[in-house]
């Protein structure tokens, strides 16, 4: 049986593990190496049981724990070629981390079968993944993204388990206190996706057959979990879709592990 949950999740830090007979991938380790130690260990998951961190892209929130983590355990670092780059230069790894591309093809990372996909956001390269298990389940996550372009849509499509961001509330974004340029950032192209964004994707999603979806990254600022699980049963409303039956959506926890998906 796969596992999948988030460690922690949102605008101020995020980090996500996929598991199947004690081998573990990582995405992203946005919080403290001591902290996201503490959250493994309630998984029962130790450092020497991963094999690898996927990383998606070089923003704070995505690799604030990753130095320290790596002067502690050797866990290659999986990341495009221009991310990997960015983190080197930045020095957010030290220089003795395993840095592996990711680019092209899927790759084998300890049994598991993972390819990088694009997403639009501000950043050097960003990317999501799609996880084979070594028992063929899947996981697809994307959780920082502008709009959801076709290439996303397909990487997505037939995942067992799908953690796609729903970020913030249109209203509380254009209400809230964040100076102007930054709210046309979050809301361009190359930010984030909206309440509304996210759940269209994830009604397309479940109506072929996705059972599982994560809803990820909500902001702290602009959105809340409740707004965000209201967009989508809005969605699966007007779809026809009936929430529990047809599948089980979760707004996952900002600093706690979020309930476990195993499939
Ligand atoms: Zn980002
Ligand atoms: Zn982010």
């Amino acid at each position: 049986m796969a596992r999948f949950t988030t460690l922690y999740s949102g605008s101020s830090g995020n980090c996500a593990v996929f598991e199947e007979d004690g081998r573990a991938l990582l995405v992203d380790m946005g919080r403290s190496a001591r902290c996201t130690k503490t959250s493994l260990a309630e998984l029962g998951i130790a450092p020497e049981d991963l094999g690898g961190i996927l990383v998606t892209h070089e923003h704070s929130d995505h690799v604030a724990g990753l130095k320290v983590f790596l002067k502690h355990h050797h866990v290659p670092v999986y990341a495009s070629q221009l991310t990997l780059d960015e983190l080197a230069r930045q020095q957010l790894v030290p220089p003795t981390a395993e840095l592996i591309p990711v680019d092209g093809e899927t790759i084998d990372i300890a049994g598991f079968g993972v390819s990088a996909f694009p997403t639009s956001h501000d950043a050097a390269d960003c990317h999501g993944y799609r996880i084979a298990s070594p028992k063929g389940k899947t996981l697809a996550i994307a959780t920082d993204l502008g709009f959801v372009s076709d290439e996303v849509m397909a990487n997505l499509y037939l995942a067992d388990i799908v953690a796609l961001e729903s970020n913030y509330d249109v209203h509380m974004l254009m209400t809230g206190r964040y100076p102007y340029y930054l709210k046309r950032r979050i809301a361009s192209k190359n930010g984030h996706l909206c309440n509304e964004e996210s759940a269209a994707a994830v009604t397309k999603l479940v109506q072929t057959g996705c059972k599982n979806i994560h809803l990820c990254h909500l902001s702290s600022e602009n959105n809340l979990p409740e707004l965000a699980m209201q967009s989508v049963r809005e969605a699966f409303l007007q779809a026809g879709i009936v929430p529990q039956q047809d599948c089980v959506v979760r707004a996952a926890s900002r600093y706690e592990i979020s309930p476990v998906c195993a499939v």
